[in-house]
């Protein structure tokens, strides 16, 4: 059962050949079998899972209609509100937090019928692009139990890598989704900034999160976000232009299509040989189905060398902006309305300050700490203000960029998934991990990466396409368009 993609699942469902129970029943026992060794879930939902799946077998055999996702089960990322399921952002000043509500998505996912299995591992608060930075435990890489599975949805990726759940939803704010997908060998789409509500997401950056998908292969991908894609009032960023007919348009040919190459993304020493040689590869398919490749300019996404250091616009500009947001979003946990409250305190000012000071990470404290400055009088307009001149410069290369080509075609991160540890001394070194994706969210537009390749060490290679706002359909079919003529994305790792 848990080879199947998704669409498989509910086809058989539907067609009465597995019952929902069977189904998910299936997916607990392989997350018993492989969870011990990767340690992906902060919470499994196991009763709650049953009873649904229940619901929906007698659903079904009433004849009703059934949702899109009918019988599917979901795992998400840990700061996804789920009503009455604890959603702690891996951080253990929300281990017990309980929402008393449900984010739009999770409503969503009621509505198209599937089932959630479990609630997934990601860095605190969604800092980070290993996992590392989790407040509870370390997951690892499905492909190599050494390595992180990327982050900050590392949990998510891991469990669609080794098919503890064929489908999983992320949020990115800055690659979250794309660079844990790319380590794990699956896909993740970052949708345009505003075509998935937020509402009940807890926010980190939130001119830039965006909730995103994971899974397989473009069809699941589609269907999931034809799911989750939706108006929402409670959220005054999220559109209500009409959702596309996503599976519907995954045929669409790419004969004629243009596919932007940006230069600076390539001349760089910032980019490693094997994730280099995984993207020509992919561009010689690209190049069979018709595609044209043109070399196009992102002037304020290029990546610099000094004194043998790498360093990006993008990168820097991203790093003023989110801590900016993140001091102000994480202000509401101070013990009192929201977040575990220390139990020594001596008056109000020191319970705040014990209560945050106990509870949060090292990361989640130094971002609170660079966002509180970046706002303060007298370096707003040196550092906030600066950033956010640049971010629209960067928004503007891309708008140029895509006057020119209809996609981007780029790598998703500099190198395959590093070694546990390896980079966790040194947040400089591990921001970079974000060279590639960043400027996506920077300009709100939407952006997907797919397996492509494997490196020496058997590790999976992403390529990422980009495309302007309300493009995620392109997007989708040149992923499928791929898909139908390499395996990448059927490989799973031995486990
Ligand atoms: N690496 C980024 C960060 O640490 C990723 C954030 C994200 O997309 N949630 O902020």
């Amino acid at each position: 059962m848990y080879m199947k993609t998704a669409k498989d699942i509910r086809d058989m469902f539907l067609a009465g050949k597995v019952s929902c129970r069977q189904i998910v029943d299936a997916y607990f026992k392989r997350i018993e079998e492989v969870d011990p060794q990767l340690e992906v879930f902060v919470t499994l939902n196991r009763e709650d899972a049953m009873q649904r799946a229940d619901a929906l077998d007698e659903k079904r055999s009433r004849g009703e209609s059934m949702g899109c996702l009918a019988g599917i089960p979901v795992v998400l990322k840990d700061n996804i509100c789920t009503k009455g399921i604890k959603t702690t952002c891996s951080s253990r000043i929300l281990e017990d937090f309980v929402p008393p509500y449900d984010a739009h998505v999770v409503e969503c996912l009621d509505k198209a019928d599937a089932v959630i299995i479990g609630k997934t591992n990601m860095d605190e608060f969604a800092m980070g692009s290993s996992t590392e930075n989790s407040g509870l435990k370390i997951t690892r890489n499905p492909w190599d139990t050494d390595r992180v599975p990327g982050g900050s949805s590392g949990g998510s990726a891991a469990a669609v890598a080794a098919r503890m759940a064929p489908l999983a939803l992320g949020s990115d704010t800055a690659g979250s989704v794309r660079q844990p997908a790319a380590f794990c060998g699956i896909m993740g789409l970052k949708p345009t900034y505003g075509r998935v509500s937020r509402y009940g997401v807890v926010a980190f950056a939130s001119s830039m999160d965006q909730i995103g998908p994971m899974a397989m292969n473009a069809e699941d991908m589609a269907i999931m976000l034809s799911a989750i894609a939706a108006p929402d009032s409670r959220d005054s960023t999220c559109t209500d232009k009409e959702v596309p007919d996503y599976p519907g348009a995954l045929e669409e040919s790419l004969e004629g299509l243009s596919f932007g190459v940006p230069e600076e993304f390539f001349n760089t020493d910032g980019l490693s040989d094997e994730i280099r040689d995984g993207l020509d590869e992919a561009r010689r398919v690209y190049e069979r189905l018709g595609v044209k490749f043109k070399e196009v300019s992102l002037p304020h996404s290029r990546i610099d060398m000094e004194d043998g250091r790498i360093s990006s616009f993008a990168v820097a500009c991203y790093y003023v902006l989110c801590t900016a947001e993140a001091g102000s979003n994480l202000a509401r946990f101070d013990g009192v309305r929201y977040g575990n409250r220390s139990q020594d305190a001596l008056d109000m000012v020191d319970m705040y300050c014990k209560s945050r000071g106990e509870n949060f990470g090292d990361e989640v404290r130094r971002r609170i700490m660079l966002g509180t400055h970046v706002l303060s009088s007298g370096y707003y307009d040196a550092y906030y203000l600066k950033a956010a001149r640049v971010r629209r410069l960067i928004a503007e290369d891309f708008a140029r960029a895509y006057k020119e080509v209809d996609l981007i075609f780029a790598p998703t991160t500099p190198t395959p998934a590093f070694k546990i540890g390896e980079k966790v001394d040194n947040p400089l070194e591990l921001y970079l991990s974000d060279i590639f994706t960043s400027p996506c969210n920077l300009a709100g537009d939407c952006a997907l990466s797919i397996p492509c390749g494997s490196s020496g060490d058997n590790l999976p290679i992403g390529l990422q396409l980009m495309g302007p706002k309300w493009q995620e359909q392109r997007l989708l079919s040149a992923a499928n368009a791929y898909q139908k003529e390499t395996d990448w994305h059927t490989r799973m790792p031995d486990l």
